[in-house]
C-alpha cells in the first residue's frame, strides 16, 4: 500500500538568513561603528577602533555577561547579515581595517534591514499589483545588497529606504482595513494594556517602557517602533507587522510573550511572571493611554 504523502512543509521564511552570523564575520560591528558612553555602552569608543573587549579572533570577550558589564546595546543590535555577507564580498585579510569595508558596512546593514521588510511584505495577502510592486522593490534591493563594497558605498541609502518606505507604508493600509494611524506618536511610558491596538499603525511610534502586558498586537504595524524597555509580557505579537529582532531584544518580554516564529526569544527575558494576564481591549474609539502630540511624525520609514 502507497504511504499517505508526508505533510506539506510551511514554506521557509527566508527572513531566517538575514540574522547575523558572527562565527562568519569579523566583528565589523565592535570596530566600525563609534560608541558613546551611556546606558547602552559603559565606554566611548572612536569609529574604526575595535572595541577593548574585542578578542585577537574577532570574538567578544564578555559576550556572556554584556548585560552585566554595561553593554546592552550590544544584545540589542542586530546588521541583519549584513556583516558575514560584506566580509564574504570584501575578501580582504582584514575586513574591519577596510576603508572599503568601513563605507560599505552601514549601507548594507539599512539594505538588509530593508529586505527583511520587504520579504515579510511579499509573504502578505496584497493586491496583485501591489505584491508585484513588492517583488519588484526585494528583487532591486537584493541586486542592490550584492554590489561589491565600492557599489555598495556608491549606493544612496536614504533613497533607497525612503521609496521602499513609501511602498511599505501602502502594503500596511492595505493588510489593516479600516486600522487606526499613529503613525510617530509619542506613547513614551504610556499603559496601553486596555488600549485596543490592533490593525493599528504605531509606525515610527514612541513606546519607550510603554506598558503593553497581555496586549494583542494583531495586525498593529510595528515598522521603526521604539521598543526600548516597553514591557511586551504576556503580548501576542505573533501577527505583528514589520517587527524586528533589535525591537524584540530592546524590549521586556517573558515566557508568556508570544512571537512571530522567524523571531527567537531574546536570551536575557524571563521565564512567564505569574499574575500577567490579558485584559480585554478597549472597544475602538475608547480612551488611548500615553501622551498625544509633542514629538509625533517621526521615523516612519
Ligand atoms: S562589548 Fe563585545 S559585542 Fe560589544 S562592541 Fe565590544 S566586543 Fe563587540
Amino acid at each position: 500500500m502507497t504511504p499517505p504523502a508526508p505533510p506539506a512543509a510551511a514554506p521557509a521564511d527566508r527572513r531566517r538568513d538575514l540574522a547575523a552570523d558572527c562565527s562568519s564575520c569579523a566583528g565589523l560591528c565592535c570596530v566600525l561603528p563609534a560608541f558613546a558612553a551611556s546606558a547602552d555602552f559603559a565606554i566611548d569608543k572612536p569609529a574604526g577602533r575595535a572595541c577593548v573587549h574585542l578578542t585577537a579572533d574577532a570574538r567578544c570577550g564578555i559576550h556572556a555577561d554584556l548585560r552585566q558589564r554595561g553593554f546592552p546595546g550590544c544584545t540589542v543590535f542586530d546588521c541583519f547579515g549584513a556583516g558575514q555577507r560584506l566580509v564574504r564580498a570584501a575578501a580582504v585579510e582584514r575586513p574591519a581595517a577596510d576603508p572599503g569595508v568601513a563605507a560599505a558596512f552601514p549601507v548594507l546593514r539599512q539594505l538588509h534591514e530593508l529586505l527583511w521588510y520587504l520579504t515579510e511584505a511579499a509573504a502578505l495577502p496584497l493586491p496583485a499589483g501591489l505584491h508585484d510592486e513588492v517583488t519588484t522593490a526585494l528583487g532591486r534591493t537584493e541586486r542592490l545588497a550584492a554590489g561589491s563594497p565600492a557599489e555598495l558605498a556608491a549606493v544612496d541609502a536614504g533613497v533607497v529606504r525612503a521609496e521602499a518606505g513609501e511602498l511599505l507604508g501602502r502594503v500596511s493600509a492595505a493588510v489593516r482595513p479600516g486600522g487606526d494611524d499613529r503613525r510617530g506618536a509619542d506613547l513614551v511610558g504610556a499603559d496601553l494594556r486596555r488600549t485596543d491596538l490592533r490593525r493599528v499603525s504605531l509606525r515610527g511610534a514612541y513606546l519607550l517602557g510603554a506598558d503593553l502586558r497581555g496586549a494583542d498586537l494583531t495586525g498593529t504595524d510595528l515598522l521603526g517602533a521604539d521598543l526600548r524597555a516597553a514591557d511586551l509580557r504576556g503580548a501576542d505579537l505573533t501577527g505583528a507587522l514589520f517587527l524586528t529582532r533589535p525591537q524584540v531584544a530592546a524590549a521586556r518580554g517573558d515566557g508568556g510573550t508570544r512571537l512571530p516564529a522567524v523571531l527567537g526569544r531574546p536570551a536575557h527575558w524571563t521565564a512567564a511572571a505569574p499574575g500577567v494576564s490579558r485584559p480585554r481591549p478597549r472597544r475602538r474609539g475608547g480612551r488611548r493611554g500615553g501622551r498625544r502630540g509633542g514629538r509625533g511624525g517621526a521615523a516612519g520609514r
